[in-house]
């Protein structure tokens, strides 16, 4: 809430009139038995936007529950709270969209460490820009800034696929099912949030797909838990559509209802991976 409260902030200074589409909203704050909460959280915005009133934090934060229009930022402020509750992977996920495609996206990774790069916990921060490509900084210092680049990794049996680590998220029997077609080896690894995209955009892993659970076979993502870290995939080289091979439609308010899961590779693996999912959604018609 109070990272949201920032953006609605840093957002209103920087870009006056642009709406934001954010996961959070103050409704619950604003009701009495929110005052407690609502304490703990003025206290953590006032760290950064010192003297700011209840009323104007929540007001910042419902900044966030602006509709979609021609141009609009999307914000995830804790993308992967499960990961964040248990000291593993979140994110901060921050996209600027411009008539439904991405131009510009951040992810802020406290936790996260690319291969050959800081010690973990160090942290680290993406940033992508359209047609010019997808950088990467230690997240508490303003630079080295290195360009980043998917895997050339070309051999699939030797993929390396990342996958959510709540089984509410996916469907584990059609992921097994396409990693035996591929014949990958490994097994996937588990990580929350999309620290998954910023690993695949720096070339740690090959493979990241979304197949809905079976609980819930029609569920469509959020704009906020893909737009940002598709496009850090797509400037580092890599290639990201629906399940059925379909660029994902950023056009469509919070939720992406053009598009069915998600898929995003190195570019050289997605004919083969788009094929494989086809093959597992025939065999195991639910
Ligand atoms: P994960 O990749 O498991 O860390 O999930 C990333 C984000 O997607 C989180 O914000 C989840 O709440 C959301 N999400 C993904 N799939 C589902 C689903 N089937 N049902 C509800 N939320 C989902
Ligand atoms: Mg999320």
């Amino acid at each position: 809430m109070a990272i949201q409260a920032v953006a609605g902030c840093l957002i209103d200074r920087y870009f006056p009139g642009v709406p934001l589409v954010a996961e959070e909203n103050a409704t619950e704050l604003r009701r009495p038995e929110g005052a407690a909460r609502l304490r703990e959280i003025v206290r953590f915005t006032r760290e950064f936007i010192p003297g700011a009133s209840p009323e104007d934090i929540c007001d910042r934060i419902d900044r966030g529950t602006s509709k979609a229009a021609e141009v609009f930022w999307t914000l995830d402020p804790i993308d992967g709270t499960k990961g964040y509750l248990r000291g593993g992977q979140y994110v901060t996920a921050l996209a600027l969209i411009r008539n439904g495609k991405v131009e510009f996206s951040a992810l802020g990774c406290p936790e996260l460490a690319l291969p050959g790069h800081e010690k973990p916990g160090a942290g680290v921060i993406l940033l992508a820009i359209r047609e010019r490509g997808c950088w990467a900084s230690p997240l508490c210092q303003d630079g080295p800034w290195e360009r980043l680049r998917v895997s050339s990794c070309r051999d699939i049996t030797r993929a390396r696929i990342l996958d959510s680590c709540d089984p509410g998220h996916k469907n584990a029997e059609k992921n097994a099912f396409i990693r035996n077609t591929l014949g990958i080896v490994a097994e996937p690894v588990a990580m929350d949030s999309q620290a998954k995209h910023a690993t695949l955009a720096s070339g740690g892993a090959e493979i990241f797909s979304r197949t809905p659970p079976r609980r819930d076979p029609a569920y469509c993502e959020k704009i906020w838990d893909v737009a940002p870290g598709a496009f850090v995939i797509e400037e580092a080289g890599g290639c990201v559509t629906d399940l059925s091979g379909d660029p994902i439609d950023y056009g469509t308010g919070n939720i992406l209802k053009n598009n069915h899961g998600f898929v995003a590779t190195n570019g050289v693996f997605h004919g083969q991976m788009l094929e494989a999912i086809r093959e597992a959604v025939a065999a195991l018609r639910e």
